[in-house]
């Protein structure tokens, strides 16, 4: 299969060959064709495909044939397992660098990336903040970077992860020629900006059709006491597997509970559940011992099981492009299935509490500049370790978001924020808490090795402060003494390891970043960085208002989810949506909102602020009043055990805007 991609390009025949002799396909699925004669022609392109249509085999296919590696980036595990168990069925080389890995297992798939033996690299994006992976990648040449799920790009995307940003810059670095972006959900505006960021132009995006026939879509007003009632005859009507969404972890637990109390085999699917147990759920589910599952979000990415009859959203969806991703898990084998939304009001102020508790607070955001400041200047002094020299600034994500009161996603928005200002620059991380204890007697250990090593293995037994069994490394005692490199020490350690010698842990993963002090101290810097999360809040509630009104429409369902996923070719009225027959919905609170008691608002804040006090911390500003009324968790309220201080949640039933006129009322006072 070494043909000269210039002709193989637009050579039909030959690539159908290789179809079916690399993959036994007979044809290329509706997009693919076109996107691999784009791309084995050197133009980089934006595949647009429904789910379970096939976006992965546009690179699979493409890697063969182009000269060099093929590097993946996918934003979770076990899609890039999925694949990579894929790729070796067909007997394509593929490999992975992931933390299931031990370095050893790392070191031979480098290996055999160099060599040009494995074809396909898959990473999570999060690997290259890893310099060292960046100067490998650096050093053998790359055809082709294919970013899956790209829509994790756009700010305007549903699932905006904020690593994904600097895709374009580390594109640039590597000097990757050709780029394939792939998702399955991408509105107009996040396509546009998706394709510019990596200047791929417009005649070189692939969108294939969006709509699906053989899905219903059914909008059910259904007041909250009755949407329990209301499932369980919807589950008994059906007669294959479906999934329920639901928004919260006790939701699933719950509904769960209530079906198979009625006889119905459901399990509750949650990221509050032990790894087993999910994966337990999960295989019963696609083997089809189990009828039901109840599920948060959390449930649903690779999961690839065609005959899913029906796909029930218990409360509101997260978003426009959730609830499409989520019905577009029913009936891939094209027979009729059911998408059935229970809706209400009701739980409309809980989806919206996640993006206000997501926004950090201009104070926030000065600590974290403070902390960079700080830890920068100590960064002067001649004393220190390797670690803290230059303009350095060393970062444990979970003691800042608690001490900074923002929580990590944001957090790490913030960090890439500031990577992109080029305030920051990720160096490399390390653990900073290294332990260990021995398998066998210390002189047998060292007894295995020669006169050097025994020497360099001492000195870092001896500034290892040892606690009966368990030892602690000393690592700045250690360097003081010998100038030893951290990295050398902790290889050293995890030979031992990798030998049965030591037992070896490791903890707070630690990152360094390279600092610009000049443009760290840029005017307004806070205020600008505050600004952009207040602009992302609006566009995040946005969205959920425009969820809100396509669940209302009077129009064709089937047609608007088409049109808002920029695909104009569906037909105008599908003839069974519930619209089309004749069902609006009108969505409604149900439950009557407690009117809000400012005197007890009142009181509830000067609790907070006592309890706060006593704490020896600022004073609550407008929006931790609030979080606090709306009953939410913040790494503050964590660390001063706020849920416990009376008048917590007090305001759980009302919108955050209205209890934040209330509060800022008083507050004016
Ligand atoms: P997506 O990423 O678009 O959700 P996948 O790439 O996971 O979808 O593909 C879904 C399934 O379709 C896979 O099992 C894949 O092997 C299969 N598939 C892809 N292309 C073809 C084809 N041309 N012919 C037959 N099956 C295909
Ligand atoms: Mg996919």
């Amino acid at each position: 299969m070494s043909l000269p991609p210039s002709t193989f390009a637009t050579d039909l025949p030959a690539q159908h060959a290789s179809l079916a002799s690399l993959f036994g396909f007979t044809q290329f699925r509706g997009g693919q064709q076109q996107a691999v004669t784009q791309l084995l022609s050197g133009h980089s392109s934006l595949a647009i495909f429904p789910t379970g249509s096939g976006k992965s085999l546009c690179y699979q296919f493409c890697a063969v044939h182009l000269p060099h590696l093929t590097l993946l980036v996918s934003p979770l595990l076990a899609l890039m397992k999925d694949q990579l168990a894929f790729l070796q069925g067909k007997g394509i080389a593929a490999g992975s660098i992931d933390s299931t890995l031990s370095a050893d297992e790392q070191r031979t798939t480098m290996e055999r990336v160099r060599s040009g033996e494995i074809k396909i690299l898959m990473v999570s994006v999060e690997r290259f903040k890893n310099e060292r992976f960046r100067q490998f990648i650096e050093s053998v040449d790359v055809s082709m970077l294919v970013i899956d799920e790209a829509h994790c790009i756009s700010e305007w995307g549903h699932n905006f992860r904020p690593d994904y940003l600097k895709l374009p810059d580390y594109r640039a670095q590597l000097n990757i020629p050709l780029v394939l972006l792939l998702t399955a959900t991408a509105t107009k505006k996040v396509k546009l900006d998706m394709a510019k960021r990596f200047a791929i132009l417009p005649e070189h995006i692939v969108q294939t059709g969006f709509y699906r026939q053989n899905l219903d879509l059914q909008i059910l007003a259904v007041p909250e006491q009755q949407k329990a009632h209301t499932l369980l005859q919807l589950v008994q009507r059906q007669q294959g597997c479906g999934i329920v969404y639901v928004t919260l972890q006790h939701t699933a637990e719950q509904v769960a509970q209530q079906l198979a109390a009625n006889g119905v085999v459901a399990k509750a699917y949650h990221a509050g559940l032990a790894d087993e147990i999910r994966q337990g759920v999960q295989q019963d589910f696609m083997a089809g011992h189990t009828q039901v599952v109840v599920a948060t979000i959390a449930f649903g990415m690779g999961i690839d099981k065609s005959d899913i009859r029906f796909v029930v959203h218990y409360d509101l969806p997260k978003s426009i492009e959730n609830y499409s991703q989520e019905i577009g898990r029913a009936g891939r084998d094209g027979q009729m299935s059911y998408c059935t939304t229970l809706g209400n009001l009701d739980g409309l102020h809980t989806v919206e509490n996640f993006v206000y508790g997501d926004t950090p607070e201009l104070r926030g955001i000065e600590h974290v500049l403070n902390d960079i400041r700080q830890g920068t200047q100590v960064a002067g002094d001649a004393q220190l370790t390797e670690h803290q020299r230059g303009h350095q600034w060393e970062v444990q994500i979970h003691a800042l978001s608690s001490l900074s009161n923002i929580r990590q996603l944001p957090l790490k928005t913030l960090l890439v924020q500031l990577e992109l200002l080029g305030v920051v620059r990720p160096q490399y991380a390390y653990f900073a808490d290294v332990r260990y204890k021995f398998l066998h007697d210390k002189a047998e250990v060292l007894g295995r090795f020669d006169a050097q090593r025994q020497a360099f293995l001492n000195l870092i037994f001896q500034h290892t402060d040892f606690k009966k069994v368990w030892g602690s490394l000393n690592f700045d005692s250690l360097f003081a003494q010998t100038g030893s490199e951290r990295s050398r020490v902790v290889a050293a350690l995890e030979y031992l390891q990798q030998h049965q010698l030591i037992e070896l842990q490791t903890k707070q993963m630690t990152e360094v970043f390279q600092v610009d002090v000049e443009k760290l101290n840029q005017g307004q810097m806070a205020e600008k960085l505050y600004a952009y999360f207040m602009d992302k809040e609006q566009k995040e509630l946005k969205r959920i208002a425009m969820l809100v009104r396509f669940f209302g429409l009077d129009k064709c369902l089937s047609h608007n989810l088409s049109r808002y996923f920029d695909d104009q070719q569906a037909p105008e009225k599908c003839g069974h949506c519930s619209v089309c027959k004749g069902q609006v919905a009108y969505l409604d609170v149900t439950n009557e909102v407690p009117a809000i008691d400012s005197h007890a608002v009142a009181e509830a804040m000067q609790v907070l602020a006592k309890h706060i006090q006593q704490k020896q911390e600022h004073p609550p500003s407008a929006d931790t009043y609030c979080r606090f009324l709306t009953g939410m968790s913040t790494p503050l309220f964590t660390r001063l055990k706020v849920r416990q201080v009376s008048g917590y949640a007090l305001c759980a039933q009302v919108r955050y805007g209205a209890v934040k006129e209330v509060v800022s009322q008083i507050l004016a006072q």
